[in-house]
């Protein structure tokens, strides 16, 4: 199952939480636009992020950006990702999903056979503690 996926960070400054789209007409708050093939040249200042396939080069937006991101097909309408400064893109919450879950950290000491997200031994809870309380 494919939960992350990355791309060019282009000023994105801290880690950005939202529900992605594709709808760039969308008034909601807390949207981070999905551009794929091309992208808008208006209304993009009411979306926290944009995330496109496109090359840094085939435009410039003034907002945080994730260019060149490999694949978008994991994504669906109304997810929730976090998009990091190194240009990461990792899935949060997944809305056709019933196995949802938040980790308040990757130190589990376990170490169970079958486990999918083996056990890191690094101190990720001021990061994973601190998501929701970036400004945007
Ligand atoms: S499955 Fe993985 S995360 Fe869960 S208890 Fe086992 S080692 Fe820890």
């Amino acid at each position: 199952m494919l939960l992350k996926t990355r791309g060019i960070a282009y000023r994105v400054y801290e880690p950005i939480v939202a529900r992605v789209t594709r709808n760039y007409l969308s008034k909601e708050q807390n949207q981070i636009l999905i551009a794929e093939a091309n992208l808008p040249s208006s209304n993009l200042k009411s979306f926290d992020a944009i995330l496109t396939n496109l090359s840094i080069e085939d435009s410039k937006i003034d907002r945080p950006s994730v260019y060149s991101v490999q694949t978008f097909q994991h994504l669906v309408e109304g997810d929730i990702v976090v998009v990091n400064t190194d240009g990461i893109i990792n899935t949060l919450y997944r809305v056709n999903s019933h196995q949802n879950f938040l980790l308040t950290t990757e130190r589990c000491n376990s170490n169970c056979l079958m486990c999918s997200q083996p056990p890191r031994d690094k101190n990720d809870i001021p990061y994973l503690f601190n998501l929701g309380d970036y400004k945007r």
